[in-house]
Order: structure tokens, then sequence, then C-alpha cells
């Protein structure tokens, strides 16, 4: 079991996830973050620090979203490795707002 990054995280950037990870297992695109399920120690620290509600731990995932667990697995091992704070998505704000948060 791992944690897994949802599209909640897509047009976000604010990248809180990634300053708490204590082994780096973030990785992203222009779209957005993923978790390697093989790297992540399951501690939970990103999903407590993420404003829009777009990580959950593998076995919480809503039905309509359990796909996200090989969404994740596929993607984090060919996208780059996020290490440090991005820059927030130009429309991260007004996406927080538009998913109620
Ligand atoms: S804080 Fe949440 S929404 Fe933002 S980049 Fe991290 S996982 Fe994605
Ligand atoms: S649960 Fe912990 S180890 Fe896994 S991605 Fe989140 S912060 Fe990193």
């Amino acid at each position: 079991m791992s944690f897994i990054v949802t599209d909640n995280c897509q047009l976000c950037r604010y990248t809180d996830c990634v300053t708490v990870c204590p082994v780096d297992c973030f990785y992203g695109d222009e779209t957005q973050l993923y978790i390697n399920p093989n790297e992540c120690i399951n501690c939970g620290a990103c999903e407590i620090e993420c404003p829009v509600n777009a990580i959950f731990e593998e076995s919480m995932l809503p039905l309509d979203k359990k796909y996200w667990s090989k969404v994740n697995a596929e993607k984090s091992i060919i996208c780059q490795n996020i290490t440090t704070r991005q820059e927030p998505h130009i429309e991260a704000d007004l996406n927080k707002k538009k998913l109620g948060f």
C-alpha cells in the first residue's frame, strides 16, 4: 500500500506535499504530481498538507478514484522527480475555490 495522488492535484503545484515527504518520492509532469508506490513509506505527512484533498492512502481511495493507483505507478517512473517547492499553477487559487476548498 502507498499514498496516491488523484485528479484534484491538477492545476495546483502548491507542492506543500513535496516539502514534507521524507523520501522525495513525488514525480510530476505538466499536468500533476504522482507518488512512486515503491518508494513511499506510508508516513501520511503529505495527505495532511495537501490543500485540495488530492492525496489518499490507497485503501481509502473512493471507488471512482481507484484507477489512480495504476496511474501513479505508471507515471511516477517516467516523470521528473520533484523534490522542492514549485511555482503554483497560475490557476491554482481559482481551481482550489472551484473544488470547494
Ligand atoms: S499539494 Fe496536493 S494538489 Fe498540490 S501539488 Fe501536492 S498533491 Fe498536488
Ligand atoms: S506518505 Fe510520506 S513517504 Fe509517502 S508520499 Fe506522502 S510524505 Fe512521501
